[in-house]
């Protein structure tokens, strides 16, 4: 059977899928798949396309095109130094770098490919679209829509009827879709957008706040300066990527530039909340053309079953959140927003070879993952509202961070109470662990970052920062998906292993906490029970292990500190674990 790839041929980056026994792939080449769609000429005269290319941008910029895709079906021509090109040839090679990749990884020609564009194309676009492929050696047997593409990749989650909602945003693009699926069939109903409008006009926002902060914080001005302005852009990038799952970031570029004999270093934190300020006038324009795309497509929010996220921007978490206020629930983010295209593209690509089905390798977690804090829950104020940071159905692994504010003055401490569910009262959903974090002196609204990773095996890694001083605590919570499944859930959510330290470094080995604990120094029922688990620590599983030394050690604290009510609390839960364990 002749191999036919699916093509994502994109403004800023472009990707190549394939079915391999049944499952769609990004085939990669050392790295992660995604080819930025970028054509520069090297001093020897030959063609670099790619990550190369788009560094190449930055020192030798005549002898680059990027965004070639904005030229399609012009008769522009573009520059590779002395040389001149039409778009369709600079876009041949993008093409011809990807179906080389394909052609490795597949271990054979490849002379077919499925190819998308975006649902606004033009007939000439479409054109010089078929024609790129040509040049590069590969007759495009379809030309399918971006949405539909993206549509396609989750089509093998849900085989019914639906209307789904594409929102596209990429670095320089924005589209918004409506596609109905009916018996695989996919049908653009209403596609909207703006032509100039993507991540790099929030690079720019970024750049006009850090030029400015330039201005006041050395009195000085580097708008005429290209390379300087190139870093900036790049921090800017940086930065705001980091937003996505941080409520902070620290723009640092050192040796900035000079004033006079004096060397500037910019150091500057941004925060997401400043952030989003700055893009929102742009993210309600998405917002409005979403209500276009609604409207054209005569259907009310309400009629949405799902919403796809495509393009890296959709990243912001902003959007999501815009998106679930609109349409009233939260779009899919199990396949990564850069590769959805792709993905569909391979799928079709599978179809016209004559394969039945194809599935998508993701891994997702089932759950979401939160915290407790003061809020409103069915509109009465709660002091458990569930505070979700990694949602159910997110790609891993998953890094989210939020911040939390204290309530009162001098507030000594917060619990830091970590739970696992989907209900919005904390309450009703599972707790995974409870940690007590100790604060310095500081008024009402003292900044802490809580930060989550989940891991592919299930490993949820916690870590919590007072901000002003630095001062955090780390915790790790092991098998957090797989363990907590139907009736299990209750019986293991007591047994989760943690381990816990407290202050800045916080490293405090296990063997440390279990040779913590004299016997000698306990009453005799507590110091009955301790012999006992130690007795049995080397039977138990290493989870039980952890448990029953950090459940010793909180005995031997509360005997200490005369908490006996608490010393009585720790010893039933390690009772529980000792007869557990039989
Ligand atoms: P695309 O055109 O779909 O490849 O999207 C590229 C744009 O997505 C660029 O502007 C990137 O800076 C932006 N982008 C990628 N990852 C993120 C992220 N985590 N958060 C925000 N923007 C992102």
């Amino acid at each position: 059977m002749e191999p036919i790839i699916g093509i994502d041929l994109g403004t800023t980056n472009s990707e190549v899928a394939f079915i391999f026994d049944g499952t769609t792939e990004i085939i990669t080449d050392n790295d992660n798949g995604i080819l930025p769609s970028c054509v520069s000429i090297g001093e020897n005269g030959n063609i670099i396309v790619g990550t190369e290319a788009g560094n190449q941008a930055l020192i030798n910029p005549e002898k680059t095109v990027l965004s070639v895709k904005r030229y399609m079906g012009t008769d522009q021509k573009l520059k590779l130094g002395e040389l001149s090109f039409s778009p369709q040839e600079i876009s041949a090679f993008i093409l011809k770098e990807l179906k080389e990749r394909a052609e490795k990884k597949i271990n054979r020609p490849v002379s077919k490919a499925i190819i998308t564009v975006p649902a606004y194309f033009t007939d000439a676009q479409r054109q010089a679209t078929r024609e790129a492929g040509e040049i590069a050696g590969l007759e495009v047997v379809r030309i399918i829509n971006e949405p539909t593409a993206a549509a396609l990749s989750y089509e093998s989650t849900n085989p019914e009827t639906r209307r789904v909602l594409v929102f596209d945003l990429g670095g320089g693009t924005f589209d918004v879709s409506i596609v109905r699926i009916e018996d695989g069939v996919v049908e653009v109903l209403s596609s909207t957008g703006d032509n100039h409008l993507g991540g790099d006009d929030f690079d720019l926002k970024i750049v006009d706040h850090l030029l400015k902060h330039m201005e006041t914080e050395f009195n000085y001005s580097v708008k005429d300066k290209p390379a300087v302005m190139a870093r900036l852009k790049r921090a800017a990038e940086g930065a705001k990527i980091q937003l996505s799952s941080a409520p902070y970031t620290t723009i640092e570029e050192d040796h900035i530039d000079k004033k006079g004999f004096k060397n500037l270093h910019l150091s500057l934190e941004l925060s997401r909340e400043k952030f989003e300020e700055m893009i929102e006038e742009d993210l309600v324009r998405t917002m409005e053309s979403v209500n276009k795309a609604l409207k054209d497509a005569s259907m009310l929010p309400s009629a949405i079953d799902e919403i796809i996220l495509v393009g890296g921007s959709t990243r912001i978490p902003r959007i999501s959140q815009m998106l679930e206020e609109k349409i009233g629930h939260l779009p899919h983010s199990e396949i990564d927003p850069d590769m959805c295209v792709a993905i569909g593209a391979g799928m079709q690509a599978g179809r016209e070879m004559g394969l039945e089905h194809s599935g998508v390798l993701v891994d997702i977690t089932p759950y979401t993952f939160g915290t407790s804090a003061l809020g409103e829950v069915d509109g009465e104020p709660s002091a458990t509202k569930f505070v979700p940071l990694i949602r159910r159905n997110t790609k891993l692994p998953a890094s989210k961070s939020e911040v939390f504010y204290t309530m009162y003055d001098n507030q000594k401490a917060v619990d830091v109470k970590i739970y696992q569910g989907e209900a919005p009262d904390a309450l009703d959903n599972i707790q995974l662990g409870n940690y007590m974090f100790n604060l310095s002196d500081a008024p009402s609204g003292n900044e802490i970052i809580l930060h989550f990773d989940l891991d592919l095996n299930g490993i949820l890694k916690i870590k919590a920062v007072e901000k002003k001083t630095g001062n955090k605590i780390n915790a790790v919570i092991e098998n957090a998906i797989s363990r907590f499944t139907d009736e299990e859930l209750s019986d293991t959510q007591d047994r989760i292993n943690g381990l816990w330290t407290e202050g800045r470094e916080s490293e405090t080995s296990l063997e440390k906490v279990q040779t913590g604990a004299d016997v000698n120094e306990l009453p005799s029922e507590y110091a009955d029970i301790v012999r006992r688990a130690e007795e049995k620590l080397t039977e138990a599983s290493e989870d039980d292990r952890d448990e029953m030394i950090n459940l010793v050690e909180d005995i031997r604290d509360a005997v200490m500190n005369n908490q006996m009510e608490d010393a009585e609390k720790f010893k039933t839960e390690l009772d529980e674990i000792l007869f557990y364990i039989g």
